[in-house]
């Protein structure tokens, strides 16, 4: 009986899929984690074509010619355009399953909190038009949680902070259900944003988006290690208008982070001020745990730990950890029903 559930799932291919501001990962029962890629597309804006979507819609940003635009559309937790959502999950899910498919799957859909009523109702459509049997919703901190294997189940609160792209999702989970939860739209991308004003402000220096992401990987912090480092970047000069190469330490840049990340941890703050006694005692405890791309700030988690006092710890695959929660979610899928949204 067993073996013959597993051969239907395998045949069904079933898929969990975590829908982010800035990252897309499809995640199959069969083979794990397929498909990570960026939330991005490509559009010819006179011709009102798609050109391009994912990896190399991203390569696009910043490099495109004046009637092509690189659009994130879920960029600030919310869905900016419909119809280019619908485009970019139906091309993910195309491209996950297998092309002599037997049966229509079911599909698991991670989507940030903060989205709306209409917006869900437009994910599920997109999602059964891409061929899905079933279609669900999952919000992504429940999702997070059941990916870091925190026992969401338990009478007993965990607290998940998911920084993303565009934005940090900051809840309270208990006895299967999420107890409170909060969408803050300042992540990853608001870190990028501060150090390119950093650059511009202090050096007369203009750098793309890209590259002040990559600085923020390679040379961001949070806390002080007591390590200095630094790494030369290259811009254009503001002044002279010619391109220039400048050297950035990681000092200065942990002082250009310090705003924004003080804006997360206000949102920590003001969630366990919320939370009932019971549960933050819980949290107390078991401490927080960090999830999404933002995690991997370095010193992010010693930050957090030394202000709020309550032990902080990453989960183990800080960026696939929505995908993987909603493809354990597509096992439970009975058991979930009261938090999986269906209509
Ligand atoms: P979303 O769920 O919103 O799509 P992700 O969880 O995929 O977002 O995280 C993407 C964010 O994480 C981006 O802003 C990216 O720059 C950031 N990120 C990824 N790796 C690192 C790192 N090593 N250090 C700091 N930030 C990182
Ligand atoms: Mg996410």
């Amino acid at each position: 009986m067993n073996l013959l559930k597993k051969l239907f799932t395998q045949l069904r291919c079933d898929l969990g899929i975590d829908l982010g501001t800035a990252n897309t990962l499809v995640f199959s029962q069969n083979d794990g984690v397929i498909i990570q890629e960026p939330s991005v597309v490509a559009l010819d804006k006179q011709k009102n074509l798609v050109l391009a979507v994912g990896n190399e819609a991203k390569r696009m940003i910043g490099r495109t010619p004046g009637n092509v635009i690189a659009v994130r559309p879920l960029r600030d937790g919310v869905i900016a355009d419909f119809d280019i959502t619908e485009t970019m999950l139906k091309y993910f899910i195309k491209k996950a399953l297998p092309k002599n498919r037997w049966l229509k799957p079911r599909i698991i859909v991670g989507v940030p909190s903060g989205i709306t009523g209409v917006e869900k109702r437009a994910v599920l459509d997109a999602t059964y038009h891409a061929g899905a049997k079933e279609a669900y919703l999952i919000e992504e901190p429940m999702a997070a949680a059941i990916g870091a294997a925190l026992p969401v189940s338990d009478p007993a609160g965990s607290m998940i902070v998911d920084i993303g792209g565009g934005t940090t999702e900051v809840a309270v989970i208990s006895l299967g259900g999420i107890v409170f939860s909060k969408s803050i739209r300042v992540a990853g991308d608001e870190m990028d944003e501060a150090i390119i004003s950093h650059c511009r402000d202090n050096y007369r220096l203009l750098i793309g988006e890209r590259t002040a992401e990559e600085i923020k990987m390679k040379l961001g912090s949070a806390f002080d290690i007591g390590e200095e480092k630094t790494l030369d970047v290259r811009g254009r000069d503001l002044v002279s208008g010619l391109p220039k190469t400048f050297t950035l330490t990681r000092s200065e840049i942990r002082e250009a982070l310090k705003d924004t990340i003080r804006i997360i941890l206000d949102g920590i703050r003001t969630t366990l001020e919320k939370t009932p006694p019971e549960l933050s005692s819980d949290i107390m405890d078991r401490g927080i745990t960090l999830a999404g791309g933002g995690a991997l700030l370095l010193g992010l988690d010693k930050h957090i730990e030394e202000e709020t006092q309550i032990k902080v710890t990453i989960a183990p695959n800080p960026l696939e950890c929505v995908a993987i929660g909603t493809g354990r979610a597509l096992e439970e899928i009975e058991v979930l029903k009261k938090v999986l949204i269906s209509e």
